[in-house]
Formats: structure tokens, sequence, C-alpha cells
């Protein structure tokens, strides 16, 4: 399935889009599971199984890799990066009955639906993951353009069901660093840049000097300190998904989260190939094309609506039902 002689660019995105989907199948089986109860019933948890709490086949995937190919597959045949087409991607992906969605997610798109508006409702609560776990088809889209379009793309794409100060920083940082893996540049860069000013803006972050993260919850804080940990602390892409997986809790997406920057970084050569072959075919041949499509075509122009405020505003300010 995979072809030798690829450019380092194009090993690089089908890399992160493979390993996006190959944490997701690896992190499904032990999904809410806590660590205790990982070590349990398989020692260290490292094939790609399937089971879980919902049944899976071995190398079935979950709305983390099945909402970013809804979004990949939208912005290759709209040829553009635009809220509203994204909302109608994710409103069609709901209606294919995906086999998991989470309640922010929900909630987004069925505003979506009732208002016709791609943007949430500001929320000071709801930092959850479901906007990072599926951003990187923006980021393989806008590569090659200028940051300012990638920061435009991910807040379009993020806000479509997550309105929140917390997971638009834990999203943009994960951005930067993909984008930086895509491009060959090394760790220390990444800690000194975009996970720096992170930690500056929002110290909830610190991942080091800090006890480990054991079954990360779906707040994007406890994620991207699981998938930081992981990541940093590891010199291969398998080490580092086994690592993070082993912690249980949210594991499907810190597994999809650290599989798209481990697989951007170390390459596609690098994930091991049993998990490859273990993946559902349909999904991994989806994966490859729309990596390589959407650096081919990229970078897309990016909607320049006006976007809303961060900040919560009075009720009234809200489009209402
Ligand atoms: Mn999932
Ligand atoms: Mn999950």
């Amino acid at each position: 399935m995979i072809p030798r002689r690829w450019s380092h660019l194009q090993s690089r995105a089908t890399g992160a889009f493979l390993g996006l989907a190959v944490g997701d199948a690896l992190g499904a089986t032990v999904e809410f599971m806590t660590p205790n109860e990982i070590r349990a019933r398989y020692g260290v948890h490292r094939e790609m199984t399937g089971g879980g709490w919902l049944h899976l086949a071995p190398g079935r995937v979950t709305d983390d890799t099945t909402m970013s190919l809804a979004l990949g597959q939208a912005i290759l045949c709209e040829r553009r990066i635009d809220p509203l087409v994204i909302g109608r991607a994710f409103d069609d992906w709901m209606r294919s009955k995906p086999v998991d969605i989470g309640n922010t997610v929900r909630r987004g798109i069925l505003h979506f639906r009732r208002t016709g508006t791609p943007v949430a409702p500001p929320d000071e609560q709801d930092a959850g993951n479901g906007s990072c776990m599926r951003v990187l088809p923006v980021i393989l889209a806008c590569h090659g353009g200028h940051e300012a379009d990638l920061e435009r793309a991910v807040l379009h794409q993020g806000r479509v069901t997550h309105h929140n100060p917390l997971a638009e920083a834990g999203s943009l940082c994960m951005a930067r660093l993909v984008r930086m893996a895509l491009d060959g540049i090394e760790i220390p860069a990444m800690l000194a840049g975009p996970v720096a000013d992170l930690i500056a803006d929002h110290p909830i972050f610190r991942f080091r000097a800090r006890k480990e993260i054991t079954h990360p919850s779906g707040f994007i804080a406890e994620t991207l300190r699981a998938v930081f940990q992981g990541f940093f602390d590891s010199d291969s892409f398998e080490d580092c998904l086994i690592r993070v997986v082993n912690l249980g809790g949210d594991a499907d997406t810190t597994g999809a989260i650290a599989g798209m920057l481990a697989g951007a970084y170390h390459g596609v050569e690098a994930i091991p190939s049993r998990w490859l072959n273990a993946l559902y075919p349909p999904i991994a041949e989806a994966c490859v094309q729309q990596a390589l499509g959407l650096v081919a075509a990229g970078p897309f122009p990016v909607s320049t609506t006006e976007l809303p405020r961060t900040t919560p505003r009075s009720p009234g300010a809200l489009p209402l039902p």
C-alpha cells in the first residue's frame, strides 16, 4: 500500500494522516480505561486488537479519523477553506451515523443545523479536545502558505463546534507543531517556539516538572499534556504511541493527536507495518489520498469571513434560533 520513493513532504504528510488513524484505532481499544485496568488486561497494549467500549473490529477507527476525513474531503471538493463548507461537511458526517460523537461536537453541529451559523456560541467551560483531534486536514491544506492563513483556517474549522480560548490555543499550537514537523524542523525549535508560547499564555499546558498525566480526560490541557509527554520524551513513532495510549482515558484521541504529530515528524516509514497493515483498508487509502491531494493542490484559499470574538457575549447578541 505504501509506495517507496516519496518526497520528504509526501512521507511526512502521509505519515501524519495514517498516524492519526493508527493512533485512533490503537487507542480506541483502551478508551476510558485506567492505566491499571489496561495493565491487568493487556500488560502493555501495543497491538491493533479492536474491541473497547465501542466493540470495534481490529483496525477500525472512530470520530477522530472520520471527522478529519470529512473535513479533508470537503476542502478537496470545494477547493477552499470556508466555515460554511466545513459546517455542511460535519453535518453530513453526523447524518452518516458515526460510531461515536462527543457532546460538544453534537451540540455544535445541531446549532449549525438550527441556525445555519457555522460558529458555535462562545463557551468558557467546554475546553474539549474535539476540534484539535480533527485539525490535520487544514494544516495540510495550508502547507506552503502564510501562517496567518493557517491560523484563520484552524479557527474556522474549530469554531463550528468548539468556541473556547483553551481549545483554540491548543489547536493552534498543534497546527504550528505539525507544520514544523512537515517542514523537517527539529524538536528543540518546537519546544522553544509553539510549545513555549502556549505555556506562557496558558500555564495549564505545562507538561514537565509535573506528575505524569494518567487517564487523561477530554479536556484539551490534559490531552495535550499527555501528547507532549509522549512525543517529546520518546524517540520513535511506536514508543510515542504506546506510551500515550497506555495512559488510558480518552486514549483514541490522545492516540490520534500524538499519531498525527509523530507521523509528521518521523514520516510514514516510521509507522510499524503491523499497524498499517491492520488498518481498515478503505480508511487507510482515504488517509493516503487526502494527505497527498491536500499538499499537492494547496495552499487553498482561506475564507476571510470575519471571525467572531472568542469572549462570550451577552445572550442577546447571539444568533438564537
Ligand atoms: Mn473517538
Ligand atoms: Mn475519544
